[in-house]
């Protein structure tokens, strides 16, 4: 570590210098790049320094199980752009939702998820959590009448996303937080759509952060990973569950992601110019009857978008004639765009959310939530735009 790096000559640093800069701490070899420490245990001096790191009563690494040098390097970094306390990363996002969940409720305590949240998130609340004595109710994101009156005298945790996958539904983190902190609950947001380079829930108000690690963070889809961010109270909570627990992230994953933050900003800038104007060139297309894409004016989420983020993210979804025939005929007539459920890729990804990600609903939950069977998602990559324009024209053209 050299004063270049500190913790001091960083505040106040911007997102951009933040990504490329916080949470290095070098080793006496002096490398200029962020080291891998592949090692899953540590030695020490002296018998005396090694009952000290047991007990806590001297900082350093003991096991990676706990701590390693690139994981909390990515970490330290997390919490830099994230502007929390700190950050415990785990093995993937579910790893992160399940680190918060386990680490800060209780038996008996009651939580208030979005109905709009990813599709294993549900599973995680509905399915397990249930299971050891933690109620739950399931609440349209966007339905401030529903999440007033389901709070309860045991309510413990609000859980949303937002912008919503895939209709870029826009909640208002602000008035989330003054409703979780009159409910005495925390308020935790996934942050994975957006990412800190273009909203910071935590400004907000938000008591939790946290993140698919595979999606955007990394940004070339090579490897899993999870990260919470919060106060330091609440991170040593969470840790603790990791360490007890093990689905702890990787070095090797941690470094993927830790690199991958350094060009976190310029990747968000390009996947969202180039989804904003694929979102205008859907709309002028005759085959197309709407597009949800918040970054569009007449999109209902629009304006508080505009004051909540930074710029409007890298997911659109679009709705095609012919209900599911007509989205598969699209979808199969694409050539350049990736067929998978995957986002926050280099590569563009195309996906029909009604059979895959929001296949286990019934048809009337899917209509409730507004997945019609007609929708198609895009997430957005780093091609050229108006190659993927062809693409999709061609998708389009499959439908005649
Ligand atoms: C992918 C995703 C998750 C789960 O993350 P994994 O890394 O796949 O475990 C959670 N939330 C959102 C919004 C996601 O897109």
């Amino acid at each position: 570590m050299t004063d270049r790096d500190s913790s001091d000559v960083l505040a106040g640093a911007r997102i951009e210098t933040l990504a490329v800069r916080a949470g290095i701490s070098r080793s006496p070899e002096g490398e200029h790049s962020e080291p891998i420490y592949t090692t899953s245990s540590y030695i020490f001096n002296s018998a005396a320094e090694a009952a000290a790191r047991f007990a806590g009563e001297q900082p350093g690494n003991v096991y990676s199980r706990y701590t390693n040098p690139t994981v909390r390097g990515f970490e330290e970094r997390m919490a830099a752009l994230e502007g929390g306390e700190a950050a415990v990363a785990a093995a993937s996002g579910m790893a992160a939702i399940l680190a918060t969940a386990m680490a800060l409720l209780s038996a008996g305590d009651h939580v208030i998820c979005s109905r709009d949240v990813f599709g294993t998130t549900t599973n995680l609340f509905g399915k397990y959590l249930t299971r050891f004595g933690v109620q739950v109710d399931f609440v349209p994101l966007l339905d401030a009448d529903a999440w007033r009156a389901a709070v309860k005298p045991n309510t413990a945790m609000l859980f949303l996303e937002t912008p919503s996958n895939p209709l870029n539904e826009v909640a208002d983190i602000a008035a989330f937080a003054a409703l979780a902190k009159d409910a005495g609950a925390l308020l935790v947001v996934d942050n994975t759509f957006c990412t800190p380079a273009l909203q910071r829930p935590l400004d907000f108000g938000a008591d939790i952060v946290l993140h698919s690690g595979t999606k955007f963070l990394d940004g070339q889809g090579r490897c899993m990973g999870g990260v919470v961010v919060g106060s330091r109270e609440h991170m040593a909570e969470v840790m603790t569950f990791l360490r007890t627990c093990g689905p702890s992230l990787s070095p090797f994953n941690a470094w993927v992601l830790f690199k991958g933050l350094e060009t976190l900003g310029l990747r968000m800038e390009a996947h969202c110019r180039s989804t904003l104007a694929l979102a205008r060139w859907l709309q002028a297309q005759p085959e197309v009857q709407r597009v949800f894409y918040a970054g569009l004016e007449d999109h209902p989420g629009h304006t508080l978008a505009a004051r909540q983020q930074s710029a409007f993210g890298g997911v659109l979804a679009f709705e095609v004639g012919r209900g599911r025939e007509g989205a598969w005929r699209c979808i199969d007539g694409t050539r350049i765009l990736s067929l998978t459920a995957n986002l926050g890729d280099a590569k563009s990804t195309i996906v029909h959310p009604a059979t895959t990600t929001h296949g286990r609903l019934t048809p009337e939950q899917r209509a409730e939530a507004g997945i019609s069977d007609g929708l198609i998602r895009v997430a957005v990559g780093l091609e050229h735009v108006d190659d993927l324009k062809a693409d999709l024209r061609r998708g389009l053209d499959a439908l005649a």
